[in-house]
């Protein structure tokens, strides 16, 4: 039987999964993950659908995304002796002004994608590296790049652009708007359950520990709050999320600070750590009650209500509003404050719905549908992998 993997490769980290194809949806039977390939205490986990754990182990073989690669083909020979890779799906954060759907890698395509590496010089460079490995392991396998920004590419120019003099957009200086793997899984699962829903004014918050939120008409982005980073829009778990482009003018001129330096505050030291002071995890705040916990999620929720309130702007009206991404699915609390008070828009919390976290948390009379669907890149990738094998 064919079979598809997708990876997911990070500075130091591989996500991956093994799927069976063949069906109408590829079956997943293994995932896992590789943390901090290169240092010491590099550690691989992998588990199938079955509960099965494959692998929970430190390894010191893990010194670079190509190993880490054959130790994972290593262990799916061994334990699935009989599957034949037939493609590879990857993630890639970022495909540019044109790409509005999956492309197979090939040297040209890879080239194309490597022009791209200023535009996210924290992601893609990663991103093309895994490619890269996977393409010298699996040759006889067709390698598809999925990207992050491909969901988005139909914007109105309004939203598309920045109030630059025109030739910054022509080099490509524009809102691409991200996570469009999780917009694409809600919007094609709201085709498949909720037709009427899918054909109308949605707003998707995809809330993790990236976050953004997305306007959908008929299923399709035509608003995104993230902009030409995956920086823009909503705080994120160490993201800050919108800034006026002063402040970073500010730290240059007055404060000394290089680009290296602002790239460190603004990704990794802002968002829910930089104005807790304490962490990230959205878990752990909810549980603090220091001011510092406070003020993220005030500052977390306060902002997707602003949000919300723009894109329904944006799409002249609003029918439902999706939850996904690890706080969009889990938290009832980060719901219930975001829900709160909204009746203006005509969206009533079902109090009762939300915290058994039901699908659908709205009240039988709330104008506004609000449901959680939890997402699914990997399946996303699956699919466009198997499209391109066969
Ligand atoms: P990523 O963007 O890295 O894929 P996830 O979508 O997994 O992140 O989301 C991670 C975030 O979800 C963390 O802040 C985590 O604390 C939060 N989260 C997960 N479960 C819960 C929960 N039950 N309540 C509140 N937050 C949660």
């Amino acid at each position: 039987m064919d079979h598809i993997i997708t990876l997911n490769s990070g500075s130091s980290s591989l996500k991956f999964g093994l799927f069976a194809a063949g069906g109408a949806d590829p079956i997943l039977i293994c995932s896992g993950e590789v943390e901090r390939i290169g240092s010491p205490d590099a550690r691989i986990s992998a588990t199938t659908t079955d509960g099965r754990v494959l692998a929970d182990t430190s390894s010191e073989v893990l010194r670079d995304q190509a190993s880490a690669l054959d130790y994972i083909l290593d262990l799916f020979e061994r334990q699935f002796p009989s599957a034949r890779v037939a493609a590879v799906g990857h993630r890639i954060v970022h495909g540019g002004p044109d790409n509005d759907q999956p492309i197979l890698l090939t040297p040209d395509s890879l080239r194309m994608l490597e022009q791209l590496e200023p535009f996210a010089p924290l992601h893609q460079p990663y991103n093309l590296h895994g490619a890269r490995a996977a393409m010298e392991r699996f040759p006889e396998a067709k390698q598809v790049a999925c990207f992050d920004t491909a969901f988005h590419r139909h914007h109105p120019w309004v939203n598309d652009t920045f109030a630059l003099p025109t030739e910054y957009y022509d080099m490509g200086v524009r809102r691409y708007g991200f996570h469009g793997l999780s917009y694409d899984y809600i919007s094609d699962h709201l085709a498949k359950t909720a037709p009427l829903i899918h054909g109308g004014r949605v707003v998707v918050a995809h809330l993790g520990n990236g976050a953004s939120m997305c306007a959908m008409i008929g299923g399709r982005s035509v608003g995104s709050s993230m902009g030409f980073s995956a920086m823009d829009g909503l705080p994120m778990g160490t993201r800050c999320g919108q800034l006026d482009p002063g402040v970073v003018l500010y730290l240059m001129d007055q404060q000394g600070m290089n680009a290296d330096e602002i790239s460190d505050l603004l990704y990794r030291k802002s968002g829910l750590l930089g104005l807790s002071g304490m962490t990230n995890d959205m878990r752990t705040l909810e549980a603090s009650d220091t001011p510092g916990a406070r003020n993220a999620i005030n500052y977390f929720t306060f902002r997707i209500r602003r949000e919300l309130g723009a894109l329904a702007a944006v799409l002249g009206g609003l029918d439902a509003v999706v939850f996904t991404g690890g706080i969009g699915e889990n938290s009832t609390y980060i719901r219930d404050r975001i829900c709160t008070d909204m009746g203006w828009l005509g969206v009533e919390l079902d109090h009762d719905a939300n915290a058994d976290n039901g699908r659908v948390i709205s009240t039988d009379l709330s104008r506004v549908k609000l449901m959680v669907i939890p997402t699914n890149e990997e399946l996303v990738i699956a699919r466009a992998a198997a499209a391109n094998a066969a």
